[in-house]
C-alpha cells in the first residue's frame, strides 16, 4: 500500500477527472487520454472532488488562453489540498514551456504530460499507486514535456467495440464527433506559437480516418466534423501534396446516415478541386476561413497573401460552385502596422462581406514566434475598441441575417435540451458549426432527442438564434 497515495489502490475509488481547455483539438486528445484511463480501469468523475487524480488538459497559444489555463490549474490545485488527489497537467502549455521549467513555475502540479503521451499516463498513474519515486520522476524531471519529442501523426482513437472506445467528451451523445485529420502545421504564420507547440504537419493516412469515421458513423454520429490546424494542408507531408478533396470525397461516399463539415481552412489552401468536392450534398455548405486580415501589407507581414480583393474572389469562387455557403472568418485586430488605413479597409471588408459568423481575436505579442520580433504599434486599448466596433457592426449583420430565414426549412441535428432556454431543445443545420455559431431552438416535443434528425420551419428569431417548429 503506497503511504503517499493510499487511495489508488481502491480501484472502486479510481475516479478522475479531465477538464479540457482550448479548441476541438484538444477535445480530441481528451477523449484519447479518458480512452486509455477507462480501458485502464479508471472511471471519469464529473465532480474534481470526487476524482483521486485531476488532469488538465491546458491551451497555450496565446496569453489569454494561458491566463486561463493557470487560473484552473491553481483553482484544482486548492482542491487537491483538500482531497489528495494528484494533479496532472497536459497539453500546450506543457508543449510549449516544458516539464522542467513549469515545475518551478506551478509546484502544485504532481506530474507533466506531453500532448499525445496518452499511453505515459496510465504507466504514471500505475507508478504512482507502486508509491515508487519512478513514476513521479518519470514524468515530472524530464524534458520530453517540451518541444522537440519524436512525434507521431495524430493519435488514433483506439476503436474498442466495447465502447470504451467512444468519444467520451459528450459530442457524440449530442450527435456529432470532431474528428482529427492531422496535428501540427508546416506554415509559419508571423504571430502564430502553434508551430513551435504542436510541431510540424504530420497527418494521419486516409484509411485511418476512414475507419474512425466508420466507427463513429456506426455509433450514431450524424455529423463529423473534421479538424486540424489547417485542413487544407491535409497530406502535403504524407502524400507529397494536399489531399482534402480526396479524403472528402472518400468520406462523402461511406454508408450512412451523416453529414460532413470541414473547419479551419487557410484560405490560401482553398483549392476549386476541394470546393468541387464540397458539391457532395453529404458536405454542409460551410466554410471556416481564417483571413486574418484584409489589407495586403499587414497580411505580409504576417506571413501571409492576399487582400480584399482576392478574398472577395474566394467567396465568388465558392458561390459559384457551391451556391448558397455559410461562412465563418476569422480576423486579427492590433497586429504590428495595422494603422488606421489598415483597420478601416478591414472594417469596411467586414461591412461588405456579411459574413453569417464572425471570430475576432486581439493580437497577442508571443514569445517564439517571428512576430515577437516586431514591435507592437496598437495599444491594447485601441485593440479592445476596435474589437468592439467590428462586433458591433457584426452583431447587426448577424442578426439581419437570422431574421432572412424566417420562413425557410431546415434539416437540423437536435444535439440536447437547452441549459439556455429551459422547454427548448438546440439543433443546427448545415449553417452552424457546433460550439460556436447560433442555434436552431425547437419548442419540447415527444419526437426531440439528442441526435435526431429532423426538417423544422423558422418561424422567428431570438438575437442571431434562430426559433423552428418540427415539420410533420
Ligand atoms: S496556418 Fe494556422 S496553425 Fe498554422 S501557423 Fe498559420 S495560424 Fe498557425
Amino acid at each position: 500500500m503506497s503511504p503517499q497515495y493510499p487511495w489508488i489502490h481502491e480501484n472502486e475509488r479510481r475516479g478522475y477527472f479531465l477538464l479540457t481547455l482550448g479548441c476541438p483539438k484538444n477535445e480530441v486528445d481528451s477523449d484519447l487520454i479518458a480512452t486509455r484511463l477507462a480501458e485502464a480501469g479508471w472511471k471519469r468523475e464529473v465532480d474534481p472532488r470526487a476524482a483521486t487524480v485531476i488532469v488538465v488538459n491546458t491551451c497555450a497559444f496565446i496569453a489569454p488562453a494561458l491566463e486561463e489555463s493557470i487560473e484552473e490549474v491553481l483553482e484544482l490545485s486548492d482542491l487537491k489540498e483538500e482531497t489528495g488527489a494528484v494533479l496532472v497537467m497536459t497539453g500546450c502549455m506543457v508543449a510549449r514551456y516544458g516539464a522542467k521549467k513549469l515545475a518551478e513555475l506551478l509546484p502544485e502540479v504532481d506530474a507533466f504530460l506531453p500532448c499525445e503521451a496518452h499511453e505515459d499516463l496510465v504507466a504514471a498513474l500505475e507508478g504512482f499507486s507502486q508509491g515508487d519515486a519512478a513514476g513521479r520522476r518519470g514524468i515530472r524531471g524530464s524534458r520530453h514535456g517540451g518541444a522537440g519529442r519524436a512525434r507521431d501523426a495524430a493519435p488514433r482513437r483506439k476503436l474498442s467495440r466495447r465502447g470504451v472506445g467512444r468519444t467520451v467528451s459528450g459530442t457524440l451523445g449530442r450527435g456529432f464527433v470532431y474528428v482529427k485529420i492531422a496535428e501540427g502545421c508546416s506554415r509559419r504564420c508571423a504571430f502564430c506559437a502553434i508551430p513551435s507547440i504542436r510541431g510540424s504537419l504530420r497527418s494521419r493516412g486516409m484509411d485511418d480516418i476512414e475507419e474512425e469515421v466508420r466507427h463513429f458513423v456506426g455509433e450514431g454520429a450524424r455529423e463529423v466534423v473534421l479538424i486540424a490546424q489547417d485542413t487544407t494542408q491535409y497530406g502535403l507531408d504524407i502524400y507529397g501534396r494536399p489531399r482534402l478533396r480526396e479524403l472528402i470525397e472518400r468520406l462523402s461516399d461511406l454508408e450512412g446516415e451523416f453529414r460532413l463539415r470541414v473547419m479551419y481552412m487557410h484560405p490560401e489552401g482553398l483549392s476549386d478541386s476541394v470546393l468541387e468536392a464540397m458539391r457532395s450534398p453529404r458536405v454542409c455548405n460551410y466554410l471556416d476561413l481564417p483571413f486574418q486580415h484584409v489589407d495586403a501589407r499587414v497580411l505580409g507581414s504576417m506571413g501571409r497573401h492576399g487582400d480584399e480583393k482576392s478574398h472577395l474572389r474566394l467567396l465568388e469562387r465558392a458561390r459559384e460552385r457551391l451556391g448558397e455557403v455559410a461562412v465563418r472568418a476569422t480576423f486579427m485586430v492590433g497586429f504590428p502596422g495595422e494603422d488606421r488605413e489598415a483597420y478601416a479597409k478591414l472594417r469596411r471588408f467586414i461591412e461588405v462581406a456579411r459574413f453569417d459568423w464572425l471570430a475576432l481575436f486581439g493580437y497577442s505579442h508571443e514569445e517564439g514566434t517571428p512576430a515577437f520580433l516586431l514591435q507592437p504599434t496598437v495599444g491594447k486599448g485601441v485593440i479592445r475598441s476596435r474589437i468592439k466596433e467590428l462586433s458591433e457592426v457584426q452583431e447587426e449583420i448577424m442578426r439581419e441575417i437570422a431574421s432572412e430565414q424566417v420562413g425557410r426549412d431546415f434539416d437540423v441535428l437536435v444535439e440536447g435540451r437547452s441549459t439556455e432556454a429551459p422547454g427548448f431543445w438546440e439543433a443546427r443545420s448545415w449553417r452552424e458549426a457546433p460550439e460556436i455559431d447560433g442555434v436552431v431552438f425547437i419548442r419540447d416535443a415527444p419526437v426531440l432527442k439528442p441526435g435526431a434528425c429532423l426538417r423544422v420551419n423558422i418561424v422567428s428569431t431570438e438575437g442571431i438564434d434562430l426559433h423552428g417548429e418540427v415539420r410533420e
